[in-house]
């Protein structure tokens, strides 16, 4: 293990936190660089697509060109106290065929168990004791309502019915809650896996990524990350760590990306030109929802109506440190506010032994139009929420102000602009492929501009093992039309093929399956 840690070390001062590349220079002007593979982004996706890139296709001239300092993306830590704690991506989902786990046992990130039934439960009048309302509203949904609804929705998808919203798969399930603590119960196990609501999100979609993550690839449990060396970018470093030589260009903003049959030709903030015979583009969804990268051409209308109508939604992380522990060792703490649903809901404590014992941390999430609300506040308005809300909780005379205070804007961000995806009521399946299939030229073989990201997983979409199998798929699609020219037949019916059967969850059958398609 001490040598996994010495390297992961040799990994971040390479790839991040320190020994940073210099900052492009203010005025690139007039210059130009050429690359073969030209990989936009940073995160899971794009360093997963250069590993593959360098170790299974044997490419070497790859650039991943990144606007931030550090690899890693929206697997981003943040430090309270003498603590690094995770703003982005936690957990290692489902565990089981999951490659995150994989990874992260190799290069030695730190994670634990976490247990999602180590709950308290609170209303506005405080702890409501054993087997009170929310709490038997949490155990009817996690344990009959859900159940029935998701075997609901796969009948559904097997007959090729249409879609509904989760509210109404629900409320053809027999849920249909009143009580803020049955809206409670609902926002824990819907919103805060989503973040969005039933309302607006997909029957199917959900119910689908739940058991392909927690039941077909995984054992149904989580880790959390607490690694206090690298955090959770570790695995993405360790996976960059392995490409000998990686050539990556830091605090390199893209302003613009031009495709034709020929090339992909970007320019950056500075006003660099990079040419690169095929380009993958791994921004997020929300990144090219907002137009913060102008493409010439304009992308097709097939492409701009996927990209605006699947759904980047916020999850937002609070995290405060106080300088009493007034909170119990339970993992997780629940209110139900009497009038807002999800407001202040979900508490987590990192205060516990085998995660940051003594540190007074405690962290809770808002989701949809109340994590966007929050951006647009103040820290010191939503500091008053947030103590205001546990003052009601646990007593106003047990709960001081927090020493420390802080939250990331994930919506305002421009390299990010929301926290993962949500598979939305009405979105259809063309649509989530179309925005995977490349653009270049008139002819399918002219491909040149490929996209991939956690929102082009057709089964993982919103997870960090979605980014890291998407990169692994972008990449075999590309070597496959630089090795064959691009001569292997219609590019864009064989991306639409593979977005439903390769990411299978084992790391050696999707090797095999890869280099079949990729060399015979
Ligand atoms: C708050 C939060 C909680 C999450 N929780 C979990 C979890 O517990 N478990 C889990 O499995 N997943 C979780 N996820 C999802 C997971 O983090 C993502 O699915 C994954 O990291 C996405 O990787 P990506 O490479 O597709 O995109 P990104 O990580 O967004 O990578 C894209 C890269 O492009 C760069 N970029 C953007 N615009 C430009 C530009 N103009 N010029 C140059 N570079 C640019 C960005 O800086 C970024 O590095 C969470 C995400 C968030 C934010």
């Amino acid at each position: 293990m001490m040598s996994l840690r010495l390297s992961l070390l040799a990994a971040v001062l390479a790839f991040g936190a320190c020994g940073y590349a210099a900052p492009a220079p203010q005025d690139d002007t007039g210059k130009v660089i050429e690359t073969e593979i030209l990989i936009l982004g940073g995160g899971m996706t794009g360093v997963a697509a250069a590993n593959s890139l360098y170790h299974d296709a044997g490419m070497r001239n790859i650039l991943i060109v990144e606007a931030r300092s550090v690899l890693g993306g929206r697997v981003q830590d943040s430090r309270i106290g003498n603590y690094t704690i995770e703003y982005g991506a936690n957990w290692i989902q489902g565990l089981g065929n999951n490659p995150i786990w994989k990874m992260a046992q190799k290069y030695g990130v730190v994670n634990r168990y976490s247990n999602w039934e180590s709950i308290d439960y609170f209303t506005k009048d405080g702890w409501e004791g054993d087997d009170g309302p929310l709490q038997h509203a949490v155990t009817r949904y996690e344990e009959e309502v859900f159940p029935a609804a998701a075997a609901d929705a796969g009948r559904r998808k097997e007959l090729g019915q249409p879609d509904l919203s989760m509210k109404a798969g629900l409320k053809l399930n027999g849920w249909n809650p009143l009580t803020p603590e049955e809206r409670t119960a609902e926002f824990f196990a819907h919103d805060w896996e989503q973040a969005e609501p039933p309302i607006v999100s997909s029957f199917i979609g959900t119910a689908e990524a739940y058991n392909e993550t927690f039941v077909e690839s995984g054992n149904g449990t989580n880790n959390i990350v607490t690694d206090q060396v690298t955090g959770y970018k570790g695995v993405v470093l360790g996976h960059a760590a392995e490409i000998p030589n990686l050539n990556v260009m830091y605090n390199t903003v893209v302003t613009e990306i031009a495709y034709s049959a020929t090339g992909v030709t970007v320019k950056t903030k500075t006003g660099l030109t990079i040419k690169a015979k095929k380009a993958l583009c791994t921004f997020s969804l929300g990144v090219l929802q907002h137009d913060d990268v102008k493409f010439v051409p304009e992308l097709p209308e097939w492409k701009r109506e996927a990209i605006a109508n699947f759904h980047m939604a916020t999850y937002t992380k609070i995290f405060a440190r106080f300088p009493t522990k007034f909170w119990n060792d339970t993992e997780f703490a629940l209110y139900a506010d009497p009038d807002e649903r999800g407001f202040y809901a979900v508490w987590q404590t990192l205060d516990l032994p085998g995660f940051f014992p003594g540190s007074k941390i405690l962290f809770a999430t808002l989701t949809g139009e109340q994590a966007h609300h929050a951006e647009y506040q103040t820290d010191a308005e939503v500091q008053a929420d947030y103590v205001q809300v546990l003052r009601d909780m646990y007593g106003a005379a047990n709960v001081p102000e927090p020493i420390e205070f802080k939250f990331p804007r994930w919506n305002m961000d421009p390299l990010f602009r929301g926290t993962f995806t949500n598979w939305g009521a009405g979105v259809t399946v063309k649509q989530q492929e179309d925005m995977r299939v490349p653009v270049g030229g008139e002819l399918d073989s002219e491909a040149t501009l490929w996209f991939a990201g956690e929102h082009t997983s057709r089964k993982y979409f919103g997870y960090l093992h979605g980014a890291y199998w998407e990169g692994r798929l972008a990449a075999s699609h590309i070597a496959d039309c630089v090795l064959r020219q691009c001569v292997t037949g219609d590019i864009t019916k064989k991306v639409r093929r593979q977005a439903v059967d390769f990411d299978a969850g084992d790391d050696a059958g999707a090797k095999k399956q890869r280099r079949r398609r990729m060399w015979t």
